[in-house]
């Protein structure tokens, strides 16, 4: 800290500590720097070239692994937040990459545009989402990043390079989701369409049923996601589209909501801590006191798509081709009944359209994630381990990708042959980053394997 140049000690501080979102992973980084500008981040990235140091830089923190850990140079972009450019007749807008979601919504409101499709919340930061490639739901929706239409991207060198399908068209391919290690990325420009409403409707029913008539369930709606209650045959259907239909005045009921559907459950699932065998009846009372109720809503697209995920929790997705999704339900279900699991709910279902970017795990198939979950009440541990190993073998076996942002037992080689732009991304990164400055563990062990880097 001390030997740093002013300009670069006045936006560094030491001491920082990091810990993601569900307070599952954390480190603490030599220095945590702030920049507010490109040129900032830059010298960054040259200082730790000299310095022999690693970066990571970290959005929002959401990632549910240790995907943005570092304790050598971390870099907040929190600050390279403004907008840049707003182009209504093309439906794009340019804005500092370190914007989240929610201020980005309000300024896509603000000029009658919106994102065309979101995942379940906006705390993340607009390049936190991409870099995972971050995803909503709907059949004919690729995954978030498929919106953007340049970026601009400091790399490991410390050079600033705009990047667009004409300009540098190997990096932006690889840029799309680049899960932090090609550089900093400072600016994007998105693809929107113009303001709209969606109209939700939720709607219980019987898994049995929705595994029958899965082309037609999945495909009932703009987006639809299923949500299932493992040691039940009941789940939920939501249905989303595009509406004209006026605002919904009615407020979600407070005391089941809220008192039961949160603090309650919250309050049980902790008991059950001590006692796994009340999960199945637990499920059981909240599904029918709470969740089985229908509902319906019509409001802005993004507070729609947005839910309330509970408490901090242990998560695991992977990504499967769209057809092979029954057969691997059906074999989660089974796993959950002939062995001594207990497992909370929901499995969340979600579909995304096959999409070209590189390292997007619906590269090149129509896709159905299937996410699995272990609340930890109150912060406190749960038993996770077993259910993700039966979990991921189920996925593994049906060609399953890993959700980028969630910690799972993918080698490199199992990612190599699974992505078949997997060599022309690690051709780019070799490029951008030369000595391997955005390498981390997570991207040792994922991404680039063992090869020495100059500096590791
Ligand atoms: C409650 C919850 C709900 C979620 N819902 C969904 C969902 O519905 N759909 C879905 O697909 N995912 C979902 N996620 C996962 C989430 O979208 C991803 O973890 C996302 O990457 C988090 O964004 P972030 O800004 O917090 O990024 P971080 O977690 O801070 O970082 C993620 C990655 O982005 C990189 N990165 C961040 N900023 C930059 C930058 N400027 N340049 C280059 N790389 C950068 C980091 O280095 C890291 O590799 C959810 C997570 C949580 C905790």
């Amino acid at each position: 800290m001390e030997n740093l140049a002013p300009e670069l000690k006045a936006i560094a501080k030491d001491n920082h500590q990091f810990r993601n979102w569900a307070n599952t992973f954390g480190c603490s980084p030599e220095l945590y720097f702030e920049p507010s500008t490109e040129e900032e981040v830059s010298e960054i990235v040259r200082l730790a070239v000299q310095n022999k140091k690693h970066i990571k830089v970290v959005g929002s923190g959401h990632s549910p692994s240790d995907l943005a850990l570092t304790n050598d140079y971390m870099i907040s972009i929190h600050k390279l937040n403004r907008v840049l450019a707003v182009n209504r007749e093309k439906g794009i807008i340019t804005v500092e990459a370190g914007m989240d979601l929610h201020t980005l919504h309000q300024v896509l409101k603000n000029n009658g545009m919106a994102l065309s499709n979101l995942g379940s919340i906006s705390d993340q930061s607009v390049a936190g989402v991409m870099a995972t490639a971050s995803h909503g739901t709907g059949t004919a929706f690729g995954s978030l990043p498929t919106m953007i239409t340049d970026l601009t991207i400091v790399s490991g060198t410390g050079e600033i390079l705009y990047c667009s399908p004409s300009s540098n068209p190997d990096v932006f391919e690889a840029a799309r989701c680049s899960l932090g290690c090609l550089g900093v990325i400072t600016r994007m420009s998105l693809k929107v369409e113009p303001d709209f409403l969606l109209e939700a409707k939720q709607e219980p029913d019987k898994f049995d049923n929705v595994l029958q008539n899965w082309d037609t369930v999945i495909n009932s709606a703009e987006h639809v996601r299923v949500w299932w209650y493992p040691h039940t045959d009941d789940c939920v259907v939501w249905r989303a589209n595009r509406t004209t239909k006026p605002v919904t005045e009615d407020k979600p009921s407070w005391f089941k909501y809220t008192f039961v559907g949160f603090h309650v459950y919250q309050f049980a699932l902790n008991i059950a801590r001590y006692r796994p065998s009340m999960i199945p009846s637990l499920t059981r009372f909240f599904y029918d006191k709470v969740h089985s109720t229908p509902t319906h809503v019509v409001d802005d697209s993004y507070k729609v798509f947005n839910f309330d995920c509970l408490f901090p929790q242990y998560v695991n997705e992977w990504a499967i081709p769209l057809e092979k999704a029954p057969e691997a339900l059906k074999r989660i279900e089974k796993f959950i009944q002939s062995s001594d699991l207990k497992v909370h709910f929901p499995v969340e279902i979600r579909f995304v359209d096959a999409d070209d970017v590189w390292l997007s795990p619906s590269y090149g198939r129509k896709t159905c994630y299937i996410g699995v979950i272990m609340y930890r009440p109150y912060g406190k541990p749960v038993p996770y381990k077993k259910y993700w190993r039966a979990y991921e073998d189920v996925m593994r076996s049906l060609d399953g990708r890993p959700h980028w942002a969630k910690a799972h037992g993918q080698t490199k080689s199992d990612l190599e042959r699974s992505y078949p732009k997997f060599s022309d991304f690690l051709t780019v990164q070799e490029k951008l980053d030369p000595n391997g400055v955005f390498v981390n563990d997570y991207v040792q062990r994922h991404i680039v394997g063992k090869k020495r880097f100059a500096k590791l």
